[in-house]
């Protein structure tokens, strides 16, 4: 077991770790040769908490410089001027589960509706009874919904979803359990292009409230949008720092009472593209997981 992460790394996740990108140093057996006195890189050491996993690259080869999180097509931004609606007052009409899903899947706030196959709410543990929402330590936000989710319904279906799945794996989590997967935005935005401010105006009340009904204990958040739209009130001009800056270290998420740990990281689709990264995605993962067990 590594002292550092705590992780069984088994042939199975090794293979995974592989399927990520990762390489992994740590030997097979349970003693782990001493960091400082082998010259050979060590897993443990590599894997440890954020300061020395943000600085200690864990794969060789040179980054690449960090780029838009999925390939976008330059298309004319339509935004409907925002309708005075039920979102607004989301908060305060304290929606439970089942009517949140509703007003989601009614919501025609903005106008990615009208280019949508249907909206996706989110995936993840199957609750105990239909009207709550399910009890999952673990929350996944990305950005928003692609072609395939849009067809599907559901987060995370295409070859980012697969890496995702993947990811969770490495971690011993799988999308049935323990964990649930959401979207900033609920809707394609047409050709995959970036959401519009307006857009994560309208839509991310509906995370938030996600968020207050799921009650997390800890979420990971993927990519440039999910990443603004959780720490804006915590980090002083978020959206200024390069995701490289926020990633390495334990955010808050506060909002309205809640106060849940945030680890940022890169979004799947961005990993596909810029494989050299995976390794500092991993690095992130073990962070969250060392969160997650000290809380
Ligand atoms: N990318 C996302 O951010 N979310 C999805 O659901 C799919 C791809």
């Amino acid at each position: 077991m590594s002292p550092a992460t705590g992780l069984n790394l088994d042939d199975r996740q090794r293979a995974m770790l592989q399927e990520m990108g990762v390489k992994v140093w740590l030997p097979k057996t349970s003693a782990l040769p001493d960091a400082q006195t082998q010259g050979a890189p060590d897993g443990a050491r590599r894997f440890a908490p954020a300061p020395p996993i943000a600085t200690a690259p864990l794969v060789q080869g040179t980054a690449a410089p960090e780029a838009p999180v999925a390939e976008k097509i330059s298309a004319p931004l339509v935004i409907k001027p925002s309708a005075p609606s039920a979102l607004q007052n989301l908060h305060s009409a304290q929606l439970g589960w089942l009517e949140l899903q509703k007003a989601v899947h009614d919501c025609r706030a903005c106008s990615l509706c009208d280019g949508r196959k249907q909206a996706v709410f989110g995936v993840g543990q199957a609750a105990a009874e239909e009207t709550q929402a399910p009890q999952v330590d673990w929350l996944i936000v990305g950005e928003a919904p692609g072609e395939q989710e849009d067809r599907v319904g559901e987060p995370f279906v295409g070859p980012a979803g697969q890496l995702l799945d993947n990811m969770l794996k490495a971690m011993q989590l799988n999308r049935q359990k323990n964990v649930y997967i959401a979207n900033v935005i609920k809707c394609r935005p047409p050709h995959n292009r970036n959401p519009a401010d307006e857009e994560i105006a309208q839509c991310s009340p509906f995370l938030h409230r996600q968020i207050a009904l799921l009650q997390p204990k800890i979420i990971v958040a993927m990519g440039r949008f999910a990443v603004n739209t959780l720490l804006h009130a915590t980090v002083a001009d978020v959206q200024k720092l390069p995701l490289g800056k926020l990633r390495g270290q334990v955010h808050r998420y506060v909002h309205e009472g809640r106060d849940i740990p945030v680890i940022a990281s890169y979004h799947p689709a961005y990993l596909l593209r810029n494989l050299p990264e995976k390794a500092k995605s991993w690095a992130d993962l073990c962070l969250a997981l060392e969160t997650y067990r000290s809380l």
